[in-house]
């Protein structure tokens, strides 16, 4: 279950936008996409030529550093969407979206993805009954995902829930805070994920 563990700030850098990786952080005056508003590195500050190939390279980067995917599941991801019936950039996202650390994230029980992530490999979660530690385990319409009995009162859920404000709860989920209880009514189309990705490119990218 490899997982990227450098300096998450430089991605967003990278990406030239806010990936909102640190939870509270993202949000203060202290996120580096604010103080340091240019790629990392030497040449960070210099001019690159943007090419069609950079800019789509770019945008799946984005959408990898964003869900937490490494390359090479990100590329079986892809397969899999072009395999599917229907638009393959909206199949990928809603295959990203249906990874249970997301759905984690999307009900406000993590501050985070990474946060989720965590939480779900340490065992905290339970699916249609069974208790699950795969952050990447995909979701189906109508799961139900409970937090384990013995992790009801994890503060860093409540946190999570406490401190979620305006967060937008997606409509595909139906959330129960007090009971921290999600069930999945459908899978999302894509009118109904909140991304700032372009998946058009990351299909053009990877069909060449
Ligand atoms: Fe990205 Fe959050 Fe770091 Fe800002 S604080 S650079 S949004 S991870």
């Amino acid at each position: 279950m490899a997982r990227y563990t450098g300096p998450v700030c430089k991605l967003c850098r990278r990406e030239r936008t806010k990936l909102f990786l640190k939870g509270a952080r993202c949000e203060s005056s202290k996120c580096a996409i604010e103080t340091r508003p240019y790629p990392p590195g030497e040449h960070g500050r210099g001019r690159i030529k943007e090419t069609q190939y950079l800019i789509q390279l770019r945008e799946k980067q984005k959408a990898r550093r964003i869900y937490g995917v490494l390359e090479r599941q990100f590329r079986n991801y892809y397969r899999e969407a072009a395999r599917r019936r229907g638009i393959t950039g909206e199949n990928l996202l809603q295959i990203l979206e249906s990874r249970l650390d997301n759905v984690v994230y999307r009900s406000n029980f993590a501050t985070s993805r990474a946060q989720a992530r965590q939480l779900v490999s340490h065992g905290h979660f339970v699916v249609d009954g069974r208790r699950v530690d795969i952050p990447s385990l995909r979701v189906k319409p109508e799961s139900v995902i409970t937090l384990r009995d013995r992790s009801r009162d994890l503060i860093a859920v409540q946190h999570a829930i406490d401190t979620s404000g305006d967060r937008p709860q997606p409509e595909w989920l139906d959330v129960d805070k007090d009971s921290k209880k999600i069930v999945v009514r459908d899978l999302p189309d894509r009118a109904q994920v909140d991304t700032q990705i372009q998946e058009q490119l990351i299909v053009e990218l990877y069909s060449k």
